[in-house]
């Protein structure tokens, strides 16, 4: 990272004191898991790792190639091909009879530095501290080798990457956008110092994900310092109404403001991805022809917006499995008529049956249970009296109207070719990093089929992140980022819930070592 960019303050330095003198006041409270030490295995340098026997499955075309020999080298793949390998000393061969191989899995929209704790506070601190590590892992353990970062704790996500490069955590490869590019007061509105002392302390050592620019001067100074040290992409935040319970419309940009993003985007090769929920933003994005529409829209898209959108090649990341956490049946006695339809019924019970299963696997259980109390708000409080109680929470009837039109909008739009990925919005509240497989299958809820699922979680992604070249398909030339399978997940999708070897830049790792399991 730029270093000019995350240098302290003095201010920063005094709140640093601050922190630390406030962290060690708090007791050490037990009851988090540890971040297992674990290293990956494989060929070493020049050295060939050869899988043998393998079905290996085509993305694209949603084939199965049998019996196959990938040859892996420093990385790399090398061959995909019927031959029988010639090993070498040194070499390292892996019977994979019967097994399934993918490319590795792309998270096309999650927000890695994130714990998904809906309130920071004492209880759950060292809780949190421990996730923000533990959420790199469970990615990897469930087969995503690359994920698309949608808006992080800036200094955080470089410490962390620096350790991922050094090999002291294992993760997945980052794509990143720094901080959100977000007027003042814009999404995600909200401070994390307002949210609670503990927070504010901490964004000394963590940085801003939020930028909160004034003016246009403010913005262009500080999308030079946020692009830099590698990011590849903008985050906007295009609607003018705030998701939270009990608070009405938000500031959005100004035409002004979006000409100047959008040629700072141009002139240093950025993509832009921004979050949209509502028509407002969905008609900037195409008036200002946006990379990728994030999330999915509360109203029904004309034909015309379709077509709109597939002329000029904007992709979307749809993440329902989040829309679908957040749509909170807690906050009626009775859900609404309008609601009652069979795919919001589906996906009440398909959210019950997953917050209430055994999410060791996925989640610092005192973040969960936390996040489980807190659900008690909506009736305690009423959803208009929330904000003004300092209750953080996502306004249920939103999201519902979402589940309403999600599904056809997205039908609508991969009928007319639109590139459609698949991310899991992780790091929200009840929404944990690892779970792909959530969002895979509500897809398949929704109308894709299978090989459609598994094509928008790896080539698709590829494409909307910019990286189809290198990732996405397992294919000579590319990465050695892949998912072995034990069942076939043309058939049964579910076969990605648990991968039994996880590949990422040709080296070997075991899930069941990656087991947060006590
Ligand atoms: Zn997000």
């Amino acid at each position: 990272m730029n270093k000019n960019t995350f240098n302290l303050t003095r201010r920063e330095l005094l709140q640093k004191a601050a922190l630390s003198a406030a962290l060690l006041s708090l007791p050490n409270l037990t009851g988090f898991t540890s971040i297992p030490q674990y290293k990956p295995t494989g060929a070493p340098a020049g050295k060939t790792l050869y899988l043998t026997n393998a079905e290996v499955i085509d993305v694209v075309r949603g084939l199965i190639f049998s019996n196959q020999t990938i040859a892996v080298r420093d990385g790399i793949i090398r061959s995909v091909s019927s031959w029988v390998p010639d090993a070498r000393e040194g070499d390292v061969v892996l019977d994979l009879k019967n097994q399934y191989v993918l490319p590795g899995l792309i998270d096309a929209h999650c927000h890695i530095t994130m714990p998904g704790a809906s309130a920071l506070n004492a209880g759950v601190l060292w809780a949190v501290i421990n996730q923000l590590k533990r959420n790199y892992i469970q990615q990897i353990r469930q087969g995503v080798t690359t994920i698309r970062d949608m808006g992080a704790l800036p200094k955080t996500l470089h410490d962390n990457l620096a350790l991922i490069q050094k090999g002291e955590l294992i993760g997945p490869r980052v794509i990143y956008c720094n901080s959100f590019t977000n007027i003042n007061g814009g999404h995600p509105d909200l401070d994390p110092g307002e949210m609670s002392i503990l927070a504010g302390l901490l964004m000394a050592f963590t940085g801003h994900s939020n930028m909160w620019f004034k003016d246009t001067e403010e913005l262009k100074e500080k999308m030079r310092l946020n692009s830099a040290g590698g990011a590849s992409f903008i985050k906007l935040t295009m609607d003018k109404i705030s998701v939270l319970c009990g608070k009405g419309n938000i500031p959005a940009y100004s035409d002004e403001h979006l000409k100047i993003i959008f040629a700072f985007a141009q002139k240093n090769n950025l993509a832009t991805a921004g979050h949209i929920h509502t028509k407002f933003g969905f008609g900037r994005a195409l008036q200002f022809g946006l990379d990728s529409v994030e999330h999915s829209i509360n109203e029904l898209l004309t034909p015309e917006e379709i077509e709109t959108m597939a002329r000029k090649k904007i992709f979307t990341v749809p993440t329902m499995s989040v829309v679908q956490m957040i749509a909170a049946p807690e906050a009626y006695d009775e859900l609404p008529k309008k609601f009652r339809t069979d795919f919001i019924e589906q996906g009440i019970t398909e959210r019950r049956k997953y917050i209430d299963s055994n999410l060791t696997e996925f989640t610092e259980l005192s973040i969960h249970k936390a996040n489980l109390a807190h659900l008690a708000n909506y009736k305690k409080y009423g959803c208009e009296n929330l904000y003004k109680n300092k209750k953080y929470m996502a306004n249920p009837e939103f999201y519902f109207n979402i589940m309403l039109t999600g599904p056809a909008n997205l039908l609508a739009m991969k009928d007319a070719g639109i590139v459609i990925g698949c991310g899991t919005d992780a790091g929200v509240p009840l929404t944990y990093h690892g779970t792909l497989w959530r969002e895979m299958e509500m897809l398949g809820r929704i109308g894709f089929s299978n090989a459609e699922v598994l094509r928008c979680a790896t080539f698709n992604n590829a494409k909307i992140i910019g990286m189809v070249d290198k990732i996405g398909t397992v294919d000579t030339g590319k990465i050695a980022d892949m998912v072995i399978l034990k069942e076939n997940p043309l058939k049964k999708i579910e076969a990605c819930r648990r991968p039994s070897l996880v590949i990422k830049d040709g080296k070997i790792y075991d899930p069941e070592k990656l087991s947060f399991a006590t």
